[in-house]
């Protein structure tokens, strides 16, 4: 599912242009707008609870440091809609790096070649982690209620 760079109509993948008004489209920007385009619920939130809150919502997302508005703010539905999605990138994260260290095990048989994917791949879930943590701690921060791409649809606390 893709939308009109132009004039945001839906648009089949990888159109060369808009259907509806004929802009040609760059899919690298279309891949990027539909990466970045998902739910945006800040309007289900009071106004007061997300100026309140935004600090916490910020530090949902610094590692461990999702305990504080767990403990800190547990009324705040906005730092809750944070809280979560700050959980689960921590819990992806550590599925991450489990499966890398399994990995790891089974690619050190393979002279030099395990060894340096083992470190590109590192890196990797490294930059995506960061990426990841960014796009929420800037979200929470403009005070919006937006999922991450990929895991925000994911509910742990409700
Ligand atoms: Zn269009």
């Amino acid at each position: 599912m893709a939308f009109c760079t132009q004039c945001g109509q839906q648009i089949p993948d990888g159109s060369a242009n808009c259907p509806s008004c004929g802009a040609p489209q760059n899919n690298t920007q279309n891949f990027v707008n539909n990466f970045t385009n998902t739910a945006n619920t800040t309007s289900q939130f009071d106004p007061a609870d997300i100026q309140n809150n935004k600090v916490m919502a910020v530090l949902a997302y610094i590692g461990i440091l999702f305990l504080i508005p767990l403990l800190a703010a547990p009324d705040s539905k906005f730092a809750r809609y944070h809280t979560n999605q700050g959980l689960v990138l921590f819990i992806a994260e550590a599925i991450l790096g489990v499966a890398l260290g399994i990995l790891g095990a089974i690619l050190a048989f393979i002279p030099i070649v395990g060894a340096i994917v083992i470190v590109i791949l590192s890196l990797a879930i490294s930059v995506v982690s960061l990426v990841f943590m960014i796009l929420g701690i800037v979200n929470a921060a403009n005070g919006t209620a937006k999922e991450l791409p990929l895991i925000g649809g994911i509910k742990i606390l409700k």
